[in-house]
């Protein structure tokens, strides 16, 4: 058939709507929306045609019922999904893309409080005055931390935008070569710099950095001394890298701010096996640097947003950067933060989930996997070998990359069909579950898995397994 006639088999924009398949979707107020996507999908068809491309005509070769089908799709999409529920059955804790950390009940709870109603976040109920929101929040950081205040962003990402244009807008920043990291491809150090500070100054190579550099960068006029940590990789063989000590020591001398952008937030050290050879927040401070500044959902294990920590009069510059307005954070993540800080205060780390995966023993993990691997095997033997081995889980969310977590996996290996497939079905769910393939195999790690949610996990993958066998 001829491109002219194929084009005259589109329907029109009323044709599709009035289709009782798609008109049973349709209420007052989704109808405006509706006839906008029955347009953009009718474009598209037309678009393909005109590319020559003849599978839009649809199996029976019925392109009308093809677009109300299409449309029709589209919507149930909108209307079945705001975000759905995830499995986090990877291992990886401080997993970006599925939202970092995981709040605890009296988390949830104190944001709900916040969400239901009207809250005291700027006003002191003692005497009517106006007070700042951030106020409860900074108080127990410094007292946690000694710091001697604090401000709160909506991101570290912002945090050090801030702080970077509050102390070098008309002047210049220095930072090491070796520390002008990508991080989650959507922060990137050099870009946020250069749009903060008039003038950048890199310092030392990629691979080495000596005191001496940073000296230079004094001479040349650097209004701050910026030290980044790696977060997520490693420079190995001839290297070397100034100690926090030994710049803030410099910066001293020059009467020179240093900050540390130190990213992942463990505000005390958890000793044992775990994170080990990371500095905590606490004892940075103790460094004597000026600011320090980290993310709130990485290893605080709060909601998201950016903290910096330093001297009084560096914050209170922030503060009254008129970008602190625009980076301001909401009253539900302060309600969350505000609890997560006392959890630290009162000694609650169970009460904090992220800290929780972090510290789970070894041992505790593998008598999970042993049960849930025993449970699916009673139920698909013969149609996938199941059995629990020896693995790792990360902290993830570009933090500590020198730090991997032992632990058990659950290893399911399909006699039939192939592990993408299994994981992509896996994915599809709801609610959905992300696992782990490699090689011929799919691995679950139940240290990121909640109780609560390991029965859904199991309900999951047994559905998940009952599909596959059937369709091989
Ligand atoms: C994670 C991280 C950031 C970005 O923080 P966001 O809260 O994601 O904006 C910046 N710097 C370092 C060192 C980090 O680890």
């Amino acid at each position: 058939m001829n491109l002219q006639l194929l084009l005259k088999r589109l329907p029109s924009v009323e044709k599709v709507l009035t289709d009782t398949r798609l008109s049973v979707l349709i209420t007052p107020s989704s109808r405006k929306g509706i006839t906008r996507l029955v347009r953009e999908t009718i474009d598209e068809y037309r678009c393909a045609l005109l590319e020559g491309d003849k599978t839009v005509l649809g199996k029976e070769g019925d392109i009308a019922s093809a677009i109300v089908m299409d449309v029709a799709g589209k919507v149930k999409k909108f209307t079945g999904s705001v975000s759905r529920k995830v499995i986090n059955a990877t291992g990886v804790i401080l997993y970006t893309n599925l939202g970092r950390a995981v709040l605890g009940k009296q988390v949830q709870a104190e944001i709900a409080k916040a969400a239901s109603g009207y809250i005291d976040l700027e006003i002191d109920l003692e005497t009517g005055q106006r007070i700042k929101r951030e106020g409860r929040a900074a108080r127990l950081l410094s007292l946690l931390t000694g710091a001697q205040d604090a401000h709160i962003v909506n991101n570290n990402a912002a945090a050090v935008f801030l702080a970077v244009n509050t102390l070098a807008a008309s002047g210049a920043v220095a930072v090491s070569r070796g520390e002008l990291v990508e991080i989650g491809g959507s922060f990137r150090l050099p870009d946020i710099l250069s749009k903060s500070a008039r003038r950048v100054i890199e310092v030392g190579t990629t691979n080495r950095t000596h005191i001496r550099d940073y000296q230079e960068a004094v001479t040349d006029g650097a209004d701050l001394l910026l030290k980044v940590h790696k977060s997520n990789y490693n420079i190995t063989g001839y290297t070397n890298e100034v100690p926090l000590r030994e710049l803030v020591e410099l910066g001293k001398k020059n009467g020179i701010p240093v900050m540390y952008d130190q990213g992942g937030g463990l505000l005390f050290s958890l000793g044992k096996d775990a994170i080990s050879g990371e500095e905590s927040i606490a004892e940075i401070i103790g460094s004597g640097v000026d600011l320090v500044c980290f993310s709130a959902d990485k290893m605080l294990g709060a909601p998201q947003g950016g903290i910096i920590l330093g001297s009084s009069d560096l914050i209170e510059r922030m503060r009254n950067n008129h970008l602190s307005r625009a980076l301001r954070i909401d009253k539900l993540t302060l309600a969350g933060l505000e609890k997560v800080l006392f959890h630290y205060w009162a000694g609650e780390m169970e009460s904090i989930p992220v800290l929780e995966m972090v510290a789970a023993k070894t041992d505790k993990i593998k008598k999970r996997a042993g049960n849930f691997s025993k449970l699916l095997k009673e139920k698909f033997d013969g149609k996938a070998t199941i059995n629990t081995i020896n693995g790792e889980s990360s902290v993830g969310g570009g933090t500590f990359p020198n730090n991997s977590l032992r632990s058990e996996l659950v290893k399911i290996t399909l006699t039939e069909g192939e592990p993408e497939r299994f994981s992509n079905m896996l994915r599809n769910q709801d609610p959905a579950v992300l696992v782990r393939v490699k090689g011929d195999s799919v691995f679950i790690d139940l240290r990121t898995v909640s109780d609560d949610e390991e029965k859904l996990l199991q309900e999951a993958i047994v559905k998940g397994l009952g599909n596959i066998a059937k369709r091989e």
